[in-house]
């Protein structure tokens, strides 16, 4: 960063700032994770200069003999890392690749049903204020009032009414496994696409230790820096036969060119998936999630569908009179950063978020296990009961600050 600290100081001093605000805190964000230096090195480098429009072989530009090398791996990798047999790596983010698959294989005003967004599905599945909702025609299923979990006669129920032409399974807020077999068949019987969308989970699907949706799919769509641990980016694997039009959907159907760099990453997070250390740390993800749910519940928290199959804990802050927000403020003042959200109790009231979301993906990278992550749960249960008085605020908030410094992200600072 030497030019840079050169050329703007105060940019610079941002950057300095964050990169200790990630060493001293505890993430417990579950859409976020603590990438591998190499990813960062990866993203910062030269490929961010080369202009890309097209795929490989077949360029708008000159000069893209690396280029397309790097997005040939990227693309092979991916195939090999989920057994998909077409990838495109080229989206912007995890809205441009669904976007992408909604245009690819449908028209405007066609009907997608999927997961109703207070009950944990994502904006991009249709919310009134995502552009998703003007192009096509969206209905949602519900979780069930009493298990909190997806009623898969329910979604049968609905497309039999419905009847979409695509099925969207997977969601931003649902600490369960989906059942994708029961989806595929619910998608055949009124002939509509399955496509899922495993934005929160692809760490935990690529390293073997939560169940694929790929071969049960038409189209899976996915974020690389959630579980993942990648850089920023969207990728979409789908069938042979709807790869072309999945291609021209993403370019020049709905993005112009793509960042090299942010290809790249793609290309090294796929190998890395491959190898011991991130299947441990998926592993551990896995393991910290249900310890931390257990100590949680152990103490008196509500946990929304009883506890936890995948990252993610999903804790009712009313249990503890508190809203989200509350809970979300009272954390983040002894350095535990997370994220109000809605919960399936909060039905029929609009911007109501009881329900605080919490993930394990970016602790286990840091290298914490279930003994920190029983510690964490009592930790996080003391300041949420006790944030108004200084002594427990400043006990925790010192806690915090230890078992960060025991568990450094990227040691001196990012590369
Ligand atoms: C995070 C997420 C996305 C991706 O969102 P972007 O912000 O566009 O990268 C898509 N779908 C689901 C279910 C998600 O949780």
């Amino acid at each position: 960063m030497e030019h840079l600290k050169r050329e703007d100081p105060r940019l610079a001093d941002l950057i300095e700032k964050e990169s200790r605000r990630i060493e001293n805190t505890l993430d417990l964000i579950a859409a976020e994770n603590h990438p591998p230096a190499p990813v960062l090195e990866v993203l910062g480098s030269i490929l961010t200069i080369k202009t890309i429009e097209g795929y490989p072989g077949r360029r708008f530009h000159g000069g893209c003999r690396h280029a397309d090398a790097v997005e040939r791996l990227a693309v092979e990798r991916a195939c090999r890392l989920f057994g998909a047999e077409h990838a495109n790596v080229q989206p912007h983010s995890g809205t441009s690749a669904n976007l992408a698959v909604y245009f690819s294989v449908l028209e405007t005003g066609d009907r997608i049903l999927s997961m109703h967004l207070p009950h944990g599905g994502h904006l991009s599945h249709g919310h009134p204020a995502s552009a998703t909702s003007r192009c096509f025609r969206f209905a949602h299923y519900p979780v069930d009032r009493k298990t909190e979990r997806i009623d898969y006669d329910t979604v049968r129920e609905l497309a039999n009414d419905f009847r979409p032409r695509l099925l969207v399974a997977g969601a931003s807020a649902y600490p369960r496994l989906i059942d994708y077999a029961a989806m595929a068949d619910i998608a055949r019987g009124v002939g509509a696409y399955l496509m899922v969308d495993m934005a929160h989970i692809a760490g935990l699907v690529a390293a073997g230790v939560i169940p694929s949706p790929v071969e049960h799919s038409d189209f899976v769509t996915f974020t690389c820096y959630k579980t993942l641990m990648g850089g920023r980016g969207g990728v979409v694997l789908c069938r042979k036969r709807f790869a072309g039009d999945l291609d021209r959907a993403v370019f020049p159907g709905t993005q112009g060119t793509s960042p090299v760099s942010a290809i790249a990453a793609k290309a090294f997070i796929f190998h890395h998936a491959t190898r011991a250390p991130f299947v441990e740390i998926q592993e551990r993800t896995l393991s910290n999630a249900r310890t931390l749910s257990e100590t949680l519940a152990g103490a008196g928290w509500r946990i929304v569908t009883g506890g936890t199959e995948n990252h993610q804990v999903l804790l009712d802050a009313s249990t503890g009179g508190l809203t989200g927000a509350d809970a979300e403020q009272r954390l983040e003042s002894v350095g535990i950063i997370t994220n109000r959200n809605a919960i399936p109790a909060d039905a029929g009231v609009p911007g109501a978020a009881s329900g605080l979301r919490l993930g394990t993906a970016a602790m286990a990278a840091r290298g914490m296990g279930p003994e920190e992550a029983a510690r964490i749960g009592v930790l996080v249960d003391e300041a949420l009961r006790g944030a108004d008085r200084e002594d427990v605020r400043g006990r925790v908030s010192s806690e915090i600050r230890s078992l960060c410094l025991s568990y450094p992200v990227y040691g001196g600072g990012p590369p």
